[in-house]
């Protein structure tokens, strides 16, 4: 496959803008891809692969997986990369000789080492947010405090810094979330949702709809993470099982598209084939339908505002397992059981509480989850811990990013002792 060189790669570019107004890009955007060994890292490093005269891959952050991060630098050649520790990074320069293939890029560790790659090479560099959790929040602030452009997949970023985020940076904001990216084509590839009447975001239930309380008691961290519609990375799996992925989808909602929460609406749609939909004052519906890749919305949010080709043009082949959508089945519709999965709940109750509740709802969810991977704690565990921390901390206002950090530390903090000293309440 044809890559840039790394002239090319430095090439200035004008910024992608939201429809109508927006220059077409000159050339190939530059990505800087946080969490590029994940799942999401892994659709932009498809869509790179597919489409190198659209996109080109030139620094990568990774946490410890320097087995696969070696070889997409083999393969994408970045000129900066990041991994979580000293020791990764050790490793990650042993793998990298070993291969033999003759590249190596600077190689930072830690938070310090993310903001790098996120500020690496020219400004008109594009920052793919795709780490998992609260450890998304640095890299991508950082990102947005230098004007770069920000494609977003890390909801957590909003979830704890919402509320400085968007008033400061909102131009620059591009959702990758395929709920919010489903309403963000709704609207026109805009945030402005100012003539909306609600906004219905879609649910597929997860892996337990339909389940009670009773059922839900002894599941598996196995069963939790066998989605019906969507392959992810393990936090959200989870999330996606307890409904906490829909409560922080809402969270994120509320921030980017601005709306108060009275007019954002959550509906379980097993098949997953609408994404999300957009209500008008006139009652009509705009729902954004496609198959479950977040290379689509990923594709969108870095082509704005035209739409790439990924089903094959005259002449191309599409994107490798790419298909169109399959209207082989019928649509339904069902209001979610908050009962037996609290979560949704209490991320509606943390989102309208607002200050710091969102964070703390967070951290602790992130704390419950590993927990619960590592069968320490049972299912409707992660609920309880939640509720519990809600419950005595969140009253901060997060109005600068270091409030944010310290709510997460704090409230992670919190978690951790409840697990130590009452582990069998979960
Ligand atoms: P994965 O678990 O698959 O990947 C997470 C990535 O983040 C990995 O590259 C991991 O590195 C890296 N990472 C995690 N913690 C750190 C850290 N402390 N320092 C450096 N790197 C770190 O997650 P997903 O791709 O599924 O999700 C990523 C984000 O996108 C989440 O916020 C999620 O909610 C959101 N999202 C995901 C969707 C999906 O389809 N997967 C859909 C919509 C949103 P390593 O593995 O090397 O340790
Ligand atoms: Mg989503």
């Amino acid at each position: 496959m044809g890559l840039k060189s790394r002239a090319d790669r430095g090439r200035p570019r004008p910024l992608p803008g939201r429809s109508g107004e927006a220059a077409v890009p000159a050339g190939p955007v530059r990505l800087a891809v946080l969490g590029a060994t994940g799942s999401v890292g892994g659709a932009a490093m498809s869509l790179a692969r597919g489409y190198p005269e659209r996109v080109t891959v030139a620094a990568m952050a990774a946490g410890r997986n320097v087995e696969r991060l070696k070889d997409l630098v083999e393969e994408f050649r970045p000129d900066v990369v990041s991994v979580k520790g000293e020791s990764e990074r050790g490793r990650l320069l042993e793998l990298l000789r070993e291969g033999g293939k003759g590249h190596c890029p600077e190689i930072f560790i830690g938070p310090e080492g993310m903001e790098t790659v996120a500020l690496s090479g020219p400004e008109d560099t594009v920052v793919l947010s795709a780490v998992s959790g609260a450890a998304g929040l640095r890299p991508t602030w950082a990102a947005l405090a230098a004007g770069r452009k920000v494609a977003l997949a890390n909801k957590e970023s909003l979830v704890l810094g919402g509320d400085f985020i968007m008033p400061a940076k909102r131009r620059l904001v591009v959702p990758v979330d395929s709920e919010h990216s489903a309403i963000f084509q709704a609207l026109g590839g805009s945030l402005d949702a100012s003539g909306v009447r609600r906004i219905i975001i879609t649910a597929s239930g997860g892996p337990f709809r339909g389940r009670d309380r009773e059922y839900l008691k002894s599941v598996s961290p196995a069963e939790a993470l066998a989605h019906p519609s969507w392959s992810m990375g393990p936090k959200i799996t989870v999330d996606s099982a307890t409904l906490l992925n829909k409560g922080l989808e809402v969270i994120e909602a509320r921030h980017l598209f601005q709306v108060s929460y009275d007019r954002i609406k959550v509906l379980v749609h097993p098949q997953s084939v609408i994404h999300s939909m957009v209500e008008h004052e006139d009652g009509q519906l705009i729902a954004q339908l496609g198959p479950c890749d977040m290379r689509a919305p990923l594709s969108y949010a870095l082509g704005l505002p035209r739409r790439w080709p990924l089903l094959g043009a005259a002449g191309e082949k599409p994107l490798e397992n790419y298909g169109p959508l399959a209207f082989d089945r019928e649509l339904a519709f069902e209001e979610p059981d908050r009962k037996s999965f609290p979560c949704l709940r209490l991320a509606e109750e943390a989102g309208r509480s607002g200050g710091g509740a969102p964070a703390v709802l967070n951290a602790a969810g992130e704390v419950a989850v590993a927990a619960f991977l590592r069968c320490e704690i049972g299912f409707l565990g992660i609920p309880r811990l939640i509720s519990d921390c809600l419950s005595q901390l969140g009253a901060a206002r997060l109005l600068r990013i270091e409030d944010a950090l310290e709510e997460d530390l704090k409230a992670r903090a919190l978690a951790i002792k409840f697990l130590k000293e009452r582990r069998e309440k979960y």
